[in-house]
């Protein structure tokens, strides 16, 4: 009957839970005979080799640590089998203990460790874990090293399988009764009978040489991932797990640094077509990741996976005395060859001007001088001019079957690293096609990484969106969005992720999307500006941007610095496209050189198009010379109640009772909000004024400037109710109505009053909260251009701040043209 093998890595084996896991697991799974390879429990191999480098250091503090880990072992054991099964262990672990006592003993002595004694010690780990999983199973554990030799070889330890298939198969013959046998894993004997290992990581290495000596029909290797992901997940949240894999792919994937799998694990598998699974012991329910020779189509991207490998060095050969020389590549190949360096990747112009290549950074300088030797004529010569050494890089790789037939591939994985500001240092594309790497710096590499899998797994037009200040405007928006984001998602693939939402107190930061229906800044955190924009900017999402509903100079302050990072920002606040001119300045001269986008269209007439016509005019060449309008929703209220008759103060009250009026309405009726507003066009329409340069009548009369409640204020405006009545009056007799606008000309004149319209003016037929904007220019000369509607409210201007939000979406990738 035909074997299965399963194999447990050190974090499937943490503690007693987790042995008792796997028993479960076991017990559960299908197949007639199992044979479970184990690692040593998390961390415990790391452990053993610090002990010898403490003892090589002569560092004392090696027994403790010893002492630590013998009772790391027996605890877990008495936590996971009866006593006396416990005890017998402990005895066995103590005994050992006192073996790798000696061994350290003996270090300490001649201060150093042969990679004999570091491989005897490190291999513990393993023959205390099977022992553990063995006794709770109440099963037999089989010692690799009794059966699995291996020789040291050039790219690794090399298999005896004539020898071990042997040896497993007398084991099995002699113990016909074993359906299910836990073997150790990572450990193997030399030839020679002495004890080895298959080097770190060699547990998945052993379970599929276990699969091959025993003929097993598959093998999978649990880990605390649902299977491969398309990147490693710590350094990209977004990763997702690959359905299904090659051979060549899972081992292209391994060999540039994804850890989920050691790279040598396919090789037995491969020669004997045996299908491997990669599963979760965790969530045992996922179906994992199946690797086997055909793999299978992706319906998502012809990349299957990224991958970094860090600790790498570039070096760089260049020369004109190269060019056209045969058997350069062969002689500088040769060389590193035979002092041991192995080369990573190549990169080789056609010009042949130049050859660079990637070597482990342990490597580096033994590979630089290695080429200096072997080009020494040249160089004396003058034909090599430079051999260039750069440590602290990275390769980053794609990996793909289908990348060979997928045009375009290389575009999309320079485009996204060029697009989050990655120097790429070299390039290399294997023959096969199914890898593209790029040599990075390592300093660059999380980033490069998460640029080019957001390149390929996340369309373009994710955005990571941060809300400040969720007042009206703020809740507003999020309800919009909570409606319309899954809409949008489905229909043009624009992705807005709300992951950040703060008020001046407390901040909520999320690594998904938040749900917009149910948010709750309760129970937050302290509210910290630098550290939401710090979380905004996730480097797994292609785009961030920060939308500012409060209504703080505090927060205007600091867009330069996110524009400057690379955050865009949407906003209703006034306070920097009214504020400092030279802030001003900084802010959008970032919007124009770096395609950084900073937009706010709602601080104009809410929702109306405002800005967007007047830009529109400006970049076709029309040249505007006036804008003159009706800007705050709050007056236009007033007036058009005012014209009816009644008492303006009693109109103003109302307005207030409405929640049409800020708080205190002396805020609108000092005309200061009109002014920015009037500042934020003035602006676009290129005159650059300052806030104090608008001239205006404010409607607070001067002796309740200092009122102290606003309801105190409004019983002192009645004072002022004969002088507006005579005013409307005198309108009336000319037949105008009072309106209070906004003027701004080309020549920078800006002026903010209460003036009379014709009965026929188009502002005089605007009603309730109504903006009306009228702008003069070259093209609109006779009749100007009309924009009115509208112009407060909560979701009109949320409405505004979405719609800034899908011209961003729409901007992205392209050059800004603000
Ligand atoms: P084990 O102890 O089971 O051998 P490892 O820690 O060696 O587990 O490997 C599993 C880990 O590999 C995962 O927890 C994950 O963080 C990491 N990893 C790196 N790259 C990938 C990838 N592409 N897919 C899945 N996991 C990956
Ligand atoms: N325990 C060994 C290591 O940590 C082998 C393995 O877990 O794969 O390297
Ligand atoms: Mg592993």
């Amino acid at each position: 009957m035909s074997w299965v093998v399963h194999k447990f890595g050190g974090t499937s084996v943490a503690g007693a839970e987790r042995y008792r896991n796997v028993g479960e697991l076991m017990r559960r799974e299908p197949g007639a005979r199992k044979a479970v390879v184990v690692s040593a429990m998390s961390g415990v191999t790391d452990a053993l080799l610090a002990l010898v480098d403490l003892a090589t250091r002569r560092d004392p503090a090696y027994e403790a640590k010893l002492a630590e880990l013998l009772a790391r072992h027996v605890e877990t054991a008495r936590a996971l089998v009866p006593s006396a099964e416990a005890e017998r262990l402990a005895g066995v672990f103590a005994s050992d203990g006192r073996d790798v006592a000696d061994v350290l003993r003996g270090v300490w002595l001649g201060k150093s460790s042969s990679e004999l004694t570091r491989e005897l010690v490190a291999g513990y780990g393993e023959i205390w874990s099977a022992q553990m999983l063995a006794a709770h199973l109440g099963t037999a554990w089989l010692d690799a090293r009794t059966v699995l030799t291996v020789a040291p070889g050039e790219l690794g330890p090399v298999v005896d399988f004539e020898g071990s298939t042997a040896r497993m198969r007398a084991w099995v013959a002699s113990h016909a009764e074993c359906n299910l046998l836990i073997v150790t894993g990572y450990i193997a004997s030399t030839p020679e009978g002495v004890p080895t290992t298959l080097k770190r990581n060699g547990s998945d290495f052993s379970a599929s040489i276990f699969g091959a000596l025993l003929d097993a029909s598959t093998i999978t290797i649990w880990t605390d991932v649902d299977g491969v992901l398309s990147a490693d997940p710590r350094r990209v949240p977004e990763a997702v797990v690959v359905d299904a894999m090659s051979y060549d792919e899972a081992i292209e994937l391994a060999y540039f640094g994804a850890k989920v799998l050691h790279p040598r694990t396919m090789e037995p598998a491969v020669a004997r077509g045996i299908p491997i699974w990669i599963r979760n012991t965790f969530n045992a329910s996922h179906p994992g990741t199946r690797i086997d020779p055909k793999g299978a189509r992706s319906s998502r991207s012809p990349v299957k996976g990224f991958s970094t490998f860090d600790g790498i060095a570039l070096v760089n050969l260049e020369g004109t005395g190269m060019i056209g020389v045969p058997g350069v590549a062969q002689r500088l190949f040769g060389a590193l060859r035979d002092v041991g360096v192995s080369v990573v990747l190549i990169s080789q112009a056609s010009s042949e001007h130049s050859i660079c290549f990637a070597v482990p950074e342990a490597q580096a300088e033994l590979a630089k001088k290695t080429t200096e030797r072997a080009f020494d004529p040249e160089i004396r010569a003058g034909h090599v001019q430079r051999v260039d050494l750069l440590g602290a890089c990275s390769v980053l790789a794609a990996v793909g079957d289908e990348m060979a037939n997928a045009p375009g591939v290389a575009a999309t994985f320079f485009a996204a690293l060029g697009k989050a500001g990655v120097n790429v240092l070299a390039i290399a594309q294997g023959s096969s096609e199914r890898n593209i790497s790029a040599v990075v710096t390592r300093a660059q590499s999380t980033r490069a990484l998460r640029a080019v899998h957001a390149g390929f797994y996340l369309s373009n037009r994710v955005l990571s969106v941060g809300v400040v200040g969720p007042g009206l405007v703020g809740r507003a928006l999020l309800a919009q969005l909570a409606a319309q984001a899954p809409v949008l998602r489905e229909e043009s693939g624009i992705d807005l992720r709300v992951r950040a939402i703060a008020n001046r107190k407390s901040m909520l930061l999320s690594e998904t999307a938040i749900d917009l229906k149910s948010w709750s800044l309760d129970g937050g955190k302290r509210s910290d500006l630098d550290a939401f924009a710090d979380h905004v900017q996730a480097e797994h999402l292609p785009h961030a941007v920060i939308v500012d509903c409060s209504a703080n100079d505090d927060v205007a302050a600091r867009y330069e610095t996110w524009l400057r990072r690379g955050i865009h920002v949407v906003t209703p606040n006034k306070r920097a496209g009214a504020g400092p001119l030279a802030r001003y300045r900084a802010i959008r001269a970032l919007g124009r050189t770096l395609s950084r986008h900073f937009l706010y269209e709602a601080t104009v007439g809410a929702g109306l198009p405002v800005i967007t016509t007047l830009r529109d005019l400006i970049q076709t060449g029309d040249r505007v010379e006036r804008i003159e309008g009706v800007l705050s929703g709050t007056l236009s209220y007033v007036f058009n109640a005012f014209e009816t008759g009644r008492a303006f103060s009693e109109v103003v009250r109302e307005a207030k009772s409405l929640g049409y009026t800020e708080p205190d309405p002396r805020d609108d009726l000092s005309g200061m909000d009109v002014a920015r507003k009037l500042v934020i066009l003035a602006r676009e329409m290129g005159v650059e004024i300052e806030l104090a340069a608008v001239e205006v009548e404010g409607l607070v009369p001067r002796e309740s400037e200092h009122a102290k409640t606003p309801d105190e204020f409004l019983d002192e405006l009645a004072a002022a109710d004969a002088a507006m009545a005579r005013r409307r009056d005198e309108a009336a007799a000319r037949g105008e109505v009072l309106r209070y606008v906004g003027v701004v000309d080309s020549s920078g004149k800006a002026t903010v009053s209460l003036r009379g319209y014709p009965r026929t003016h188009a502002f005089a037929r605007i009603t309730a909260t109504d903006n009306v904007i009228a702008f003069t220019s070259s093209r609109y000369r006779a009749q100007p251009l009309i924009v009115q509607g509208p112009g407060a409210g909560p979701d009109v201007t949320a409405g505004g701040v979405f719609a800034d939000l899908l011209r961003l979406a729409a901007y992205l990738g392209q050059a800004s043209l603000q």
